[in-house]
């Protein structure tokens, strides 16, 4: 059976680079290290820097001491006051594509424009870019929610990074006949952007398609969605163990692909599983 894995799949920049951060952080900087949330939408990463020392909670109220590392999906710009105020020692490893789309959000209100962030409304990165804005915005996830919306003088647009540019064009589509203008910081990721063409490439070629990452991984998702549109026969696993040899009858070609947040072991893994098959 042939086996190709997408050119661009797996780790991205923005979080190899949250990973070296919090693992540079050990033995250096006050104990507990913690993440607020999770650091990656990968499981199988977050319990192994458990092992590590670095834990993730879910709120500032869990921890009165120590590091607290900002993961790549950014905060409230109050969680970082709040943590100051406790004295936490703070590791900021919010991406520098997300900051981008915050300080886009931010000028566009200084601005005046009426700001629209095309993204899923309770992601953590939307909330981040949300509160950048003072709250002063919309969230609309696709152009069914452009209905609701009443005319405006000026749009200024923002995306999250894991976004279709497909979306983002159906949704300026709809906003156009609503405002007499617009202006669009496109904060769509490189990263996002090379994965979602690579995943479609293959996925159009294969017989059978496997995305590889988290469940709770948006952009893994999102790559999902891609994939199934040209290949049905997609399926969503997060390691090799979820494989059922029923899905391969009459295969020859597999494409693999994996989320920004998924280690290369766990991709390497699969495509050896299914080499054996
Ligand atoms: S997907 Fe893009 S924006 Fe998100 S962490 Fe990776 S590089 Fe940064």
């Amino acid at each position: 059976m042939k086996v190709k894995v997408a050119k661009e799949a797996g780790y991205c920049y923005g979080v190899e680079r949250a990973l070296k951060l919090a693992q540079e952080a050990v033995g250096k900087l006050p104990e507990p290290i913690c993440t607020l949330g999770p650091i990656i939408h990968n499981p199988q990463v977050v319990d192994w820097l458990k092992g590590k020392g670095i834990v993730s909670v879910d709120s500032l109220n869990q921890i009165d001491k120590g590091t607290i590392i900002i993961r790549s999906h950014g905060v409230d710009p109050k969680v970082k006051i709040e943590a100051k105020k406790k004295g936490l020692e703070i590791i900021d490893a919010t991406c520098p594509f997300v900051k981008k789309a915050q300080h886009c959000a931010r000028k566009l209100i200084e601005e005046g424009y009426n700001l629209v962030i095309v993204g899923e409304r309770n992601h953590p990165e939307v909330i981040g870019i949300f509160a950048y804005a003072g709250g002063k915005a919309v969230v609309v996830e696709n152009v069914k929610d452009i209905k609701q919306l009443s005319n405006f003088k000026k749009v200024g647009i923002v995306v999250q990074t894991t976004q279709p540019i497909e979306n983002l064009k159906k949704v300026i589509n709809a906003l156009i006949p609503k405002t007499e203008e617009i202006k669009i910081f496109n904060t769509i990721c490189d990263a996002t952007v090379k994965r979602q063409i690579a995943a479609r490439n293959l996925a159009q070629d294969a017989d059978l398609m496997l995305v590889v990452g988290g469940k709770n991984s948006a952009n893994t998702s999102r790559l999902t969605q891609i994939c199934a549109e040209v290949n049905p026969k997609t399926y969503h696993i997060e390691t090799a163990s979820e494989i059922k040899k029923e899905w391969f009858k009459g295969v020859n070609f597999v494409g693999i692909t994996a989320g920004a947040s998924t280690p290369n072991w766990i991709i390497d893994n699969v495509a050896k599983v299914v080499k054996k098959l």
